[in-house]
């Protein structure tokens, strides 16, 4: 599991986070959903070691990290826009994590291959990014994020810069892929819609505090208060 104490993270003056406590489930899909400069991201970049909160501390299965940098972590980050490596093929891009930490090269093309298939990409495998469609450039980047094993996988609007009909597709496909893999995943998005389509636990994020934790129903059917009851719903 994934645990945030008290975690304040300020910048200048300004509160991003104010003392917030998360309880992530190990091998669950968690959104952390809500509106735009809310903290979400910070929240995320904060579990994920890319920020130093100011107070509290993070523990990801039990262990301190909050001293940890992100690459002694094991987590695996997907942005919105992702910055792939344009000379690399889809094939070398996902191997990369693996070449680097000098994996026996046939293990790498076993795993690699693996992994794209895992992401519906195995034919796509020689192109190079500037060749596949938004959609298969974010599937890729799952794919390299995955390929390093981690113990944790963080996206952040990872569908974001897509349209809606593509976004669509995308979300069944990350609860489809969230389903084999069963890696503890927390996802950002704005989208409602999405959180309530796509995760098990949703954390509703506001003004840099936790409005409410709750499955999607709970959420739904159970508002803490207005501003969950009115960012919730209805769904369009
Ligand atoms: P969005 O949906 O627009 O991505 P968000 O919920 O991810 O929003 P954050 O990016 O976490 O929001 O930002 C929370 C607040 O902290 C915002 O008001 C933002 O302007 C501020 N903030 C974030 N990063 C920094 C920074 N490096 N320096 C100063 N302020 C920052
Ligand atoms: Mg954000």
């Amino acid at each position: 599991s994934i645990q945030a104490n008290g975690v304040t993270k300020r910048f200048g003056a300004f509160v991003a986070l104010d003392d917030v406590d998360l309880d992530v489930h190990a091998g669950a899909l968690t959104a952390l959903l809500g509106p735009s400069g809310g903290g979400k991201s910070t929240l995320l970049r904060v579990i994920g070691g890319l920020e130093t909160p100011d107070a509290g501390e993070v523990s990801i299965a039990g262990r301190d990290m909050t001293r940890v940098p992100a690459h002694e972590r094991n987590v695996g980050f997907v942005f919105q826009h992702y910055a792939a490596f344009q000379h690399l093929s889809v094939f070398r891009n996902v191997a990369f994590g693996l070449e680097i930490r000098r994996r026996p090269k046939a293990e790498v093309r076993r795993r690699v291959n693996e992994l794209l298939e895992l992401v519906h990409l195995e034919e796509l495998a020689d192109r190079k990014p500037a060749q596949l469609s938004g959609g298969q450039r974010q599937r890729m980047a799952l794919a390299r994020a995955l390929a390093a094993e981690p113990s944790v996988l963080l996206l952040d609007e990872p569908f974001g810069a897509l349209d809606t009909k593509v976004r669509r597709e995308l979300r069944g496909w990350l609860r489809a892929l969230h389903d084999e893999v069963h890696v503890t995943t927390v996802f950002v998005t704005h989208d409602q819609e999405e959180a309530l389509e796509v995760a098990d636990e949703i954390v509703v994020v506001n003004n840099g505090k936790v409005e409410q934790v709750g499955s999607p129903s709970d959420l739904y059917d159970k508002p803490a208060n207005d501003f969950v009851m009115e960012f919730m719903g209805p769904v369009t």
